[in-house]
C-alpha cells in the first residue's frame, strides 16, 4: 500500500492535527540578504533542490497544531492503546513463546514498569547505541539484521535556537526561510506564524536551526560522548551555545533587524541525531522470526514525513505477519 501523509491524515484520527502552513516561505540568500518565494526558488534550493526538509518543494507544508506533540497525544487516545508517558525503556527480554517483556522506568521517581508485548518496535536509532541515553538492552537468541542495520546509520547533529522578542523586531519579508550561503544557519522561521501558535502579548517567537558543519563545530567544544560515555547537556552549555547561535543568526538576519534587539527569551537545544546523514533503503525493518521491527526517519527519508511513512510501513508489515501466524 502506498501512503502520502496528506492522504493519511484526511478522514483519519489525525484530521485537524496537521494544518497547512500558508505562510511566506522560501529561500534566503545569506550573502545578499535577498529572499525568494518558494514558488520561484527551486533553483536556489541547495544540493537537494528542496531546501530545509523539502520546504522548497511543490507540496503543501503541514504543521502539527497546536504543536507537534499533539499528533502523538491524539494517536495515543485511540481505543486499545495504553500509553506510558515519561517512560524510558531500559531492557527488552524475549521469552520462550516469542513475547517481549519490556522493562521501563516511569516518571520522576523512576518506578519500574513491566509489560508483555507480542512485537517489539525500535523507533529510535539510539536504541542500539550503548553510549546513548535511549539505549535498550535486548535479550534474545540473536538480534540479527535489524540492530545491525540500525547501528550502521550515520547521524547528523543540529542545534536549534528558540527566541522570543518584541513583535516587529525582525522585519523579515518571510515567515520561514531555508538559508543558502550560510555556514552557520540552515533554517529560520517565525514560529508564531504557524497555525495555532499565534500570540496576543506583543511578543513573537522565532526558531533557527544550525547547519551540520556549525553544529559539529559547537560539538567539538562540548562533545556528545567522552570515552564511550554519554555527556548530558547542561543548562550552562546550552546558554553558552544560545549566545553563539544568536550572534550567527543576527549576521544572517542583519538586513531585517531593528535597532533594539532585546530577546525576552533565548534557549538553545542540542540534537545529537537531529537528521540522518545516511538512510536505509527499506521503508522499515521487520524480522518476523524475532517479532522485532524498527521504523523512523532513518528509513529512506530523514524528516517527519519519512518517519510517518516508515511507521505506517512497519504497521502494515506487522499486521501482515500477524495474519500469517
Ligand atoms: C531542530 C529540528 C528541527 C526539525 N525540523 C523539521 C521540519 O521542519 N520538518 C521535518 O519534516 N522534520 C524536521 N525535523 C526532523 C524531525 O523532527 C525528525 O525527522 C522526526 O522527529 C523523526 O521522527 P522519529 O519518530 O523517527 O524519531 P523521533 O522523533 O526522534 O522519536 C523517537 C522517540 O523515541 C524516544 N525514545 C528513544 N529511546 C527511548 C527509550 N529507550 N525509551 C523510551 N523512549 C525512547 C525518544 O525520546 C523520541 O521521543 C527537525 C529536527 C530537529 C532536531
Amino acid at each position: 500500500m502506498k501512503h502520502s501523509v496528506y492522504q493519511v491524515q484526511q478522514g483519519s484520527s489525525l484530521a485537524g492535527l496537521l494544518t497547512p502552513w500558508n505562510a511566506r516561505l522560501g529561500s534566503l540568500d545569506a550573502a545578499t540578504g535577498s529572499f525568494t518565494d518558494r514558488k520561484e526558488s527551486h533553483a536556489a534550493a541547495g544540493p537537494s533542490g528542496q531546501g530545509f526538509c523539502g520546504i522548497l518543494g511543490s507540496g503543501q507544508v503541514l504543521v502539527g497544531t497546536p504543536g507537534m506533540s499533539a499528533i502523538c497525544r491524539r494517536l495515543a487516545q485511540q481505543p486499545g492503546i495504553e500509553g506510558q508517558w515519561g517512560a524510558k525503556v531500559n531492557r527488552a527480554i524475549q521469552q520462550q513463546g516469542g513475547l517481549w517483556e519490556v522493562i521501563a522506568e516511569v516518571g520522576k521517581d523512576k518506578q519500574e514498569h513491566t509489560a508483555l508485548h507480542s512485537v517489539l518496535v525500535l523507533a529510535d536509532q539510539m536504541n542500539v547505541r550503548s553510549e546513548s541515553p535511549g539505549y535498550v538492552e535486548l535479550q534474545c537468541s540473536s538480534t540479527g539484521p535489524v540492530t545491525r542495520k540500525l547501528d550502521s546509520i550515520q547521524r547528523s547533529p543540529r542545534f536549534s535556537l528558540m527566541l522570543a522578542l518584541r513583535r516587529d523586531t525582525i522585519r523579515a519579508p518571510f515567515d520561514g526561510a531555508s538559508v543558502a550561503n550560510s555556514s552557520t544557519i540552515e533554517w529560520v522561521a517565525r514560529d508564531s506564524s504557524k497555525p495555532g501558535r499565534e500570540r496576543d502579548d506583543g511578543v513573537e517567537c522565532w526558531v533557527a536551526v544550525t547547519t551540520e558543519g556549525f553544529s559539529e563545530h559547537l560539538l567539538s567544544e562540548k562533545p556528545l560522548t567522552q570515552d564511550g560515555r554519554y555527556l548530558p547537556q547542561s543548562q550552562d552549555d546550552l546558554s553558552n551555545a544560545a549566545g553563539i547561535i544568536w550572534a550567527a543568526l543576527q549576521d544572517v538576519l542583519r538586513p531585517f533587524l531593528g535597532e533594539e534587539l532585546a530577546p525576552v527569551y533565548l534557549q538553545a537545544q542540542r540534537w545529537g541525531s537531529a537528521f540522518k546523514a545516511t538512510t536505509l533503503e527499506e521503508p522499515c525493518l521487520w524480522d518476523p522470526s524475532l517479532r522485532l521491527a524498527a521504523c523512523g526517519d532513518f528509513c529512506r527519508q530523514s524528516d517527519l514525513e519519512g518517519a510517518i511513512l516508515s511507521g505506517l510501513a512497519a504497521a502494515d508489515a506487522i499486521m501482515d505477519g500477524a495474519q500469517r501466524r
